[in-house]
Parts: C-alpha cells; structure tokens; sequence
C-alpha cells in the first residue's frame, strides 16, 4: 500500500495473494489493508489536500504530462504485469496502457481549463462570478478488467482539478494500481496527494470511503449491485458521486447494412477481454434479412479465435478472472439453450490441456435467443455472443431499450435517416454508429439508467471533481 508518501503493510502484517487466471498460480502477495488503513490513507489525503489545493494548474497539469510519458516509457512492463495478473492478451494490454495514458495526457490538458463564468446581474450595483474548485478528498474503487484506465480516468482528473486521493483497486488487479502508482509517484506527485489500499475484503474499505467526513467524493466502476449501495451509503453523507456500472448493450444490424461487415465488428468488439467489458455487446438484434450472413461470418470466425495465456502468440482469449465468473457463463449458456437457444459454436468450459489450470470459456455464438432467457437482461461479462432476429424497425428499437441498463449501444446500418432515428431514440450515453470502437480521453464516457451516474473522461471528467462557487459582490 502507499499511504502518506510511504510504501506501507498492514497494520496486522496481513497478506493476500495475486493469482494469474491463466494458470491458477500465485505471482506474489500484497498488504491485505483494512479499514484502518483506509482511515489512515484518508487523513493522509486530507493534510495533503490543504497545500494540492494551492498548487497552480500549471504544476498539476506537468506532473500529470510527465506520468504520460513515463506510462509510454513503461508499457510493456506495465502489459506484461496486466496480462500476467488480469489474463488479457498482450497486444490488447498494451492497447489498454496506451488508453490508460491518454487520460493523464488529456487530463494535464484540461486542468488548465477550468473556466469560471461572470453572469450579469438585474441590479446595477451587483456582480455575479462563478469559480469552480477541487471537492476535496476523492475516495476511489476501481474494477480489474481495465486495470490501469480505470484507474488514471479517475486520479487523472481528481489530481487536474487539484483533489487528493485514496484508491482502492479490485482485489484481483492490486500489482497493475501499484505499477500506476509507482509512475505517479516517480512524475512527482507530493507525499499525501494520491493514496493506496490494496484489500481483500472490499466491504470495511467501502464503509470507510461513504461514512469518513473527511471524503468529500466517492468514485465508483464496477456491478450495479455494489455501486447502488455505495451510492446510497454515500448519498446519506451527501457524497459526491460519480458511479459506472454494468451495461447490457444491443448491437443493431439493420437489413441495409453489410452483414459481413457488421459480423466482423460484433465479433471484434464483442470478444475483446474475453466478454469482459461493461460495453460489451450484450444483445444482437439482426435483421432477418441479414441473419444468414450475419451468423455464419461471425460463427466461423468466432470458432477459429484461440485460447490460451495471453502471453501466446495468437491468442485472443484470455482467462475470465475466476473461477465464479465460468460458472456465471455456463449457467447462461445452459439457461438459454434449455430454452430453446440454439449453440452455433462454443457452449463449453475449455479444459484440454494447459487450459484446464486456469478459468477458461470456448467463444461462443447462440441463435434464437428470447426474452424468456437469462441471457437477454444478465450481463454477461464473458465471451458469449447471443443473436436475436427482427423483423421491424420501431420494434427492434423498443427492444434495444427494454433493459435496466443504459451504457453503450451499436447501430449497423447505411441509411443515414435511420442511422439519425436510432442516434436520438436508443436509451444510453454511448452510441456506436457502424463504429464499434465509439471511446476515448476525449469523449464522455458513462451511462443512462442503472449504468451510471456522471461521465468519465473529456470535458465533463474533470467538472465530476469541482464543486461550483458563486459570488454576488455588491460594489
Ligand atoms: P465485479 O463483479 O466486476 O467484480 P464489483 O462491483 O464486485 O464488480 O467490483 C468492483 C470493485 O468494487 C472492486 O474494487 C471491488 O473490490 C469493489 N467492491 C465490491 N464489493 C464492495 C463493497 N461491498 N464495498 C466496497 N467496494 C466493493
């Protein structure tokens, strides 16, 4: 852990172990913190955040430049550590530390553009003017399938807009924030600013982050389940909250669009980090018209991706992180196949061989999935591709929004009038149009309904860190 600019045990000289989901072995043990430790991170943030808060955006802004560079310098070893704890290809780790440092880069940008506003007055003798400064103390939870952009989408603004910070990352993914933390540290973040508890048991952290008076703001990625009660637990502090959980996302292939095309795209963005993203699609609802060709290009491409440790040349399945979330998949694909499902490819636990160590799931592709299945409305989060055909329109839009959730969603089609209907009609904050890949520093990221509450990255990123000021002068 790293706690008032000190590397630092538990308190109790507590250890947990970090697994590599490959293998099922253990790389190497971290602190296991408890709810002392947060108290202390805490108060170490809230001294350090009584001088970060006079720092000029200037010399924010370079710190948060020079941990980009040192990101860029460091990634493949910061890959090579995510794939061997998180499991995901090496390629797309290091895919994932290039998005992670954009976020210091855009963030170092943007802290320089903290704009206030003067707004006129009724009253002759009256002058209104807004500023905007750091809320405070920032307690952070980050998930382990992004392991490091979670992580520097957070601190990357809370440290632009002049915010201290406690994070505490997923248990499986504690040595990719100690990587993070080491380049933070190394570009010059001062003692206290950024903390770390690394924890086995998230709940007592968790309690610590929504009740200590001293945390003005909680930032949350990971279940609904969890967020919505931290969200609660915080919002009865009167926290700031900003909160991205789980989505259920469709992926539309209108009968004008190229179904080999859009088949190559669902294959692409639906099996990236093996299911496990809260933008995964979820449902793909295609036209009938389009079904044949749909579902055999994305059925023999799906059958030949490979297996394996993502250190492998070749591989572009990686392990799901435990052994839990295999069951989870297997019970859907079960579920949903005792209901009628047709398995086009996949449908088993992958166990030959070397595979047989770690937590592995053969890429799998349903037909005929229905409304009755668990499919439709659970997240997944693994590699499980489920088809559902339509015929209409007006139909397949009211089924797109028929979910909880509200995160991202993809349209295939080339009729630019249904391109617009589907931009404006479709319930969720990220839309990809015949684009699978529809992210960046640059974009708001975040969800409608049970998906979120706040937007990550671009220019809202940073007001999610900022409380709002305003002064009446009387001159
Ligand atoms: P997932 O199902 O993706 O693992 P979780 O919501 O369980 O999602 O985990 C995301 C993050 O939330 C992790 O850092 C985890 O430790 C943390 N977390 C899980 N349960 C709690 C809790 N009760 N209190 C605080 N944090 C929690």
């Amino acid at each position: 852990m790293f706690i008032a600019g000190a590397w630092s045990e538990a308190k109790s000289g507590a250890e947990f172990g970090v697994l590599n989901p490959a293998t099922g072995e253990e790389i190497t043990t971290v602190p296991d913190g408890g709810q002392e430790a947060a108290k202390r991170a805490i108060d170490a943030a809230h001294a350090a955040f009584q001088s970060w808060k006079h720092t000029t955006a200037y010399q924010r802004a370079e710190i948060l430049r020079r941990a980009y560079d040192l990101m860029i310098e460091r990634k493949e070893h910061l890959a090579r550590t995510m794939t061997e704890e998180q499991g995901k290809p090496i390629k797309a780790a290091r895919t994932e530390v290039q998005y992670g440092a954009d976020y210091l880069l855009w963030f170092a940008e943007e802290a320089k553009r903290n704009y206030g506003e003067t707004i006129p007055s009724a009253r002759a003798d009256q002058r209104f003017i807004v500023l905007h400064q750091p809320v405070g103390v920032v307690a952070a939870i980050t998930p382990w399938n992004y392991p490091v952009s979670m992580i520097t989408r957070k601190v990357g603004p809370a440290l632009a807009a002049g915010c201290t910070v406690v994070l505490k990352p997923a248990e499986a993914t504690p040595l990719c924030a100690i990587e993070t933390f080491k380049i933070l540290i190394d570009a010059g973040v001062p003692d206290g600013v950024i903390n770390l508890v690394t924890a086995l048991d998230p709940k007592p952290i968790g309690e610590e982050f929504c009740t200590n008076p001293k945390v003005r703001k909680l930032t949350f990625t990971g279940s609904t389940a969890v967020g919505r009660m931290l969200a609660g637990k915080a919002a009865a502090n009167m926290k700031r909250v900003s909160c991205e959980l789980g989505g259920h996302a469709p992926f539309m292939v209108f009968k004008d669009a190229d179904p080999v095309h859009a088949a190559k795209g669902a294959q692409a963005v639906k099996f990236l980090n093996t299911g496990q993203a809260c933008i995964s699609p979820n449902r793909m609802y295609v036209h009938k018209s389009a079904e044949d060709a749909f579902l055999s290009t994305l059925s023999s491409r799906v059958s030949k991706l490979k297996a394996g440790s993502g250190f492998e040349e070749g591989v572009a399945i990686g392990p799901l992180v435990n052994p839990a979330a295999v069951d989870k998949v297997a019970r859907q694909v079960e579920d949903a196949a005792a209901k009628g499902a047709e398995i086009v490819t996949g449908g088993k636990r992958l166990t030959e061989g070397d595979l047989g160590r770690g937590y592995f799931y053969a890429p799998t592709v349903l037909h005929g999935v229905d409304p009755s299945m668990d499919i439709y409305r659970e997240e997944t989060f693994g590699p499980v591709a489920p088809v559902i055909t339509f015929e209409d329109e007006e139909e397949a839009l009211a089924l797109a929004n028929d979910t909880e959730y509200g995160l991202a969603a993809y349209v295939y089609t080339r009729d630019i009038t249904r391109a617009m209907r589907m931009f404006e009609g479709l319930e969720f904050g990220i839309i990809g149009i015949n684009d699978i890949n529809p992210t960046s520093a640059a974009a708001p990221f975040g969800g409608w309904k049970n998906s979120g509450l706040g937007r990550e990255g671009a220019r809202e990123g940073l007001g999610e860190y900022l409380e709002t000021k305003m002064g009446g002068f009387s001159i």
